[in-house]
């Protein structure tokens, strides 16, 4: 948001980041194995290529890069850390937010950029408590955890599970997986970079803009198996059963591991050595569901496990209709009241009653695959379009005209009952009431046409 800020010239703007550093979820993601399961070339900025080692980089790899970002940013002093918002309200002229540290700042406009995966979920299994070890969430990861030669449990098999359990096999003198349902998990076509390769990813532009063009294409077509024609991914579940048959000897392990709903109902998952660790003699699958836990012990329905250290690779708690920042609009409403039959807003991004207000990775703006990076530059866009309307009109603010609101909700929810999202699986997609509240249900392409218009049919000015 900020780099398309400062593209269109754009200089009175701030960000404010509750952590103490850039990054964001690469900031709060330190694994072990923590990666992009996206390729790197898509999974950076436009005309801002990263220095890669990997297609698929490490996660240090593209927190640097971010900080990078920020830094050439933060020449003006717009990038103030720590600054946690606590309140934002809509005061007839601007938004007025209140800081944790008690000061407030006041804009015209505001963008809400807290993400759709940012509070860790801590699973509600009776006795998590009494558990004498420690117990670690991937995304506040304990660098200062001893892992070697201890009996290390793993809780979810999922995006973050697929990268931290090849990567804890081996160091833990035994790994206990315990899985609650399968998901398909594709072989990563990782590469290794070279020096040279490295060299012209940097020094001639069009190393990384092809790649570029045609990986997006790529997940242009493929995306439409998640929304349009599930056949289109029929080939994914061919190459899972595959990878699974060559990588797990034993039948029972791989029935365990074989998904019962179709691809792309859950997330995606990328990894080529996620199946291969339960060949392992020091790694165990318990998909028998867990039941409780009795000091060390994790009690399934299988048996018992003992252990020294459990690892919750179990994600976030996604519901958007709980906003990190519960803004208070026009009329005094809050976004949580607007939203408590379902999270939406047009595009992701506008919702009638706050003016001014545009979400970032809002609703339904998130890709089953492909890169969510794209969809944050076509966003980005969007809002810098709206600040040129508002230079237009002075003295004015923006409101999406509730008839556009409510046509593009109806056609969301159109769409979305033929996805394959709502297909039947239970995932951190689907709200309280099974509602798809994250999913695009088109073309990232799609989504950059749509976001690229803004004018008074779509908003009216207030
Ligand atoms: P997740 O996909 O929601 O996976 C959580 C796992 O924990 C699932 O296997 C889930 O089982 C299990 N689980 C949750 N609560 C449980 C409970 N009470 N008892 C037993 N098991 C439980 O979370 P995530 O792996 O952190 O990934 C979240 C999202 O973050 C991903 O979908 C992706 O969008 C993003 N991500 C991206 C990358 C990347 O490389 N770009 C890496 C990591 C994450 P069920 O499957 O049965 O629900």
């Amino acid at each position: 948001m900020a780099r398309a800020l400062a593209a269109a010239g754009e200089r009175d703007f701030l960000l404010l980041e509750a952590a103490a550093g850039a990054g964001g979820t690469w900031r709060h993601n330190t694994y072990p194995g923590v990666a992009c399961d996206a390729p790197s070339h898509l999974y950076s900025f436009a005309g801002r290529p990263g220095s890669w080692s990997r297609r698929f980089a490490p996660g240090a790899e593209i927190l640097a890069y971010l900080e990078e970002c920020a830094e050439e940013l933060d020449a003006h002093g717009q990038v103030r850390y720590g600054a946690r918002v606590e309140q934002a309200s809509w005061n007839g002229r601007g938004w007025e937010l209140g800081l944790a540290d008690g000061s407030r700042v006041e804009s015209q406009l505001l963008v809400l950029a807290t993400g759709q995966l940012d509070r860790p979920a801590v699973p509600d299994l009776p006795g998590l408590d009494s558990f004498p070890g420690p117990v670690v969430h991937t995304a506040r990861w304990r660098h200062d955890l001893e892992l070697d030669g201890l009996r290390v449990g793993v809780l979810g098999t999922g995006a973050s599970a697929v990268q931290v359990v090849p990567a804890l096999a081996g160091r833990a003198r035994h790994l206990t997986v315990f899985q609650r349902s399968a998901g398909y998990v594709f072989p990563k076509p990782d590469t290794v970079y070279g020096p040279f390769v490295q060299w012209l990813h940097r020094h001639v532009p069009p190393s990384t803009m092809l790649p570029r063009l045609a990986i997006s294409s790529l997940f242009n077509v493929f995306s439409r198996g998640f929304w349009q024609a599930p056949r289109l991914l029929r080939p994914m579940e061919r190459a899972h059963a595959r990878a699974l048959a060559r990588a797990v000897p034993d039948p029972a392990v791989r029935d365990a591991l074989t998904p019962r709903d179709r691809a792309g109902c859950k997330r995606m998952l990328v990894s080529s050595d996620f199946h291969p660790a339960f060949a392992r003699s020091d790694v165990t699958l318990d998909a028998s569901g867990v039941l409780a836990i009795e000091g060390s012990t994790v009690r399934t329905a299988a048996g018992a496990h003992e252990l020294d250290v459990l690892v919750l690779a179990t994600g976030f708690d996604t519901r958007l209709s709980r906003p990190a920042v519960d803004a208070v609009g026009r009329d005094g409403r809050r976004l949580s009241e607007q939203w408590a039959r379902g999270a939406s807003a047009y595009l992701g991004m506008s919702v009638p009653g706050f003016p001014n207000l545009f979400l970032g990775y809002g609703p339904n703006t998130n890709l089953g695959s492909g890169s969510i990076v794209q969809m944050l530059e076509a966003a980005a866009t969007h809002v810098v379009a709206a600040c040129d309307l508002l230079d237009r009109h002075p003295g004015s603010a923006l409101e999406v005209r509730e008839e556009v609101y409510d046509g593009h909700v109806a056609w969301l929810r159109r769409r979305q009952r033929r996805t394959v999202w709502m297909s039947g699986c239970a995932s951190w997609y689907l709200d309280e009431s099974g509602l798809d509240t994250h999913n695009w249900p088109a073309t990232p392409a799609a989504y950059r046409r749509q976001a690229r218009r803004v004018d008074l049919s779509t908003y009216r000015l207030t």
